[in-house]
């Protein structure tokens, strides 16, 4: 039993404050990762700062016909929310397909994007792992692999990103809105994460004590036009092996936008820009989503038990992308 003190954070100024001035402090919302983590002492916080007290759960429309999400929504809510179901079905779709709904009502979705990978050996400290000490070793390189990555890997780590809805996001062009000691920024989704390389123990560009207050939606006719697929072992409460996330604005029976998004296949929700490049002013066809499909697998490598995954990825992106065209 490692101690750790817990604080209840009054604002969103005084949560920031002190999580910024002590190195092993950790912001926690719905618990559901971080709990775990610590339970199996691969999180070792000194001190918990709550952050459900904050007010940041509203779920309400932009000026530009966008969704501006709080960060403590819960993905139950966001989920089931109109504005979200009729103007971003990627969204809606890839938060049902999570977790379970007790666990949707409790997990908010700034913990979701933020939440850690999956990898076993991750999650068990009496195996070798760089994200947890880096210069330790990957058992998963020549271990049990079969949910691990196959694009975005290095040679220190090839854990997979196990959300849905970032992958999601992806297709959105969310922005996350973040506040540190230094101000407010901005990051569109798909800059938030960084790849392993030779530091997998760095997973985002978030500076230490930055807080996500909201993730925006951005309205268009792609987002409307899209849908999430997930491929897993079992119906719900599960893992993805592989996801795809597309969205499709389709004018004159031709492709003007394509956003494609992959999941569970690297170690950052993938954004698939090769595929959305081979779609975009083709005929919104068969013969287009299978030649889309066929680049998705492009620069993707296996590592013995999850080779499955690079065949699995195509045959994903190509029924996704039929079901966010409409065209089977
Ligand atoms: C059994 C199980 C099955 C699951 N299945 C799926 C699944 O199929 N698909 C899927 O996508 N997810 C799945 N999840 C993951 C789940 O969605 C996440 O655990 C959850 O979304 C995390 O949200 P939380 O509010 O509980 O975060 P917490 O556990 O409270 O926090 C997670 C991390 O985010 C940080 N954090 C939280 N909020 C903020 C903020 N506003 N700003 C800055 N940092 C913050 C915390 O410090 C912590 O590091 C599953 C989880 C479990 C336990
Ligand atoms: S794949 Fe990454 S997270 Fe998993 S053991 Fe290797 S270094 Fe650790």
């Amino acid at each position: 039993m490692n101690p750790v003190r817990y604080a209840k954070a009054p604002s969103i100024a005084e949560a920031i404050a002190t999580v910024s001035a002590e190195r092993d402090a950790l912001y926690i919302a719905g618990g559901t990762n971080v709990l775990d983590l610590m339970k199996l002492d691969v999180e070792e916080p000194a001190l918990l700062v709550d952050i459900t007290g904050l007010a940041l759960r509203t779920i309400e429309a932009t000026p530009s016909g966008g969704v501006r999400l709080g960060a403590l929504a819960t993905m139950a809510d966001v989920a089931d929310s109109p504005l979200v179901r009729s103007g971003f079905p990627v969204v809606s779709q890839a938060l049902l397909a999570s977790a379970s709904p007790q666990l949707r009502n409790m997990a908010t979705i700034g913990g979701n994007v933020l939440q850690r990978t999956r990898c076993a050996y991750f999650r068990d400290t009496s195996q070798d792992c760089n994200k947890r000490k880096p210069g330790n070793g990957c058992s998963a390189l020549a271990g049990v692999n079969r949910m691990h990555s196959v694009i975005g890997t290095s040679s220190h780590c090839i854990c997979s990103h196990p959300s849905d809805f970032a992958t999601a996001l992806l297709t959105v062009d969310a922005l996350v809105h973040v506040t540190g000691m230094s101000g407010n920024r901005t990051i569109p989704i798909d800059e938030l994460y960084v790849l392993p390389g030779d530091r997998p123990d760095i997973e985002n560009v978030l500076q230490p004590g930055e807080l996500v207050q909201s993730i925006e939606l951005q309205a268009s006719p792609h987002a409307r036009g899209s849908a999430y697929l997930k491929v897993r072992d079992r119906a719900s409460y599960e893992f993805a092996l592989v996801s795809v996330a597309a969205a499709l604005e389709i004018e004159g029976g031709n492709v003007l936008q394509a956003r494609v998004g992959l999941g569970s296949v690297a170690p950052k929700p993938w954004r698939a820009h090769d595929v959305e490049a081979a779609l975009i002013g083709k005929p919104a066809n068969a013969t287009t989503f299978d030649a889309a499909a066929r680049i998705a697998t492009r620069g993707m490598r296996g590592y013995g038990q999850n080779d499955y995954k690079i065949p699995l990825t195509m045959r994903t992106v190509r029924t996704a992308l039929g079901l966010a065209g409409g065209i089977a």
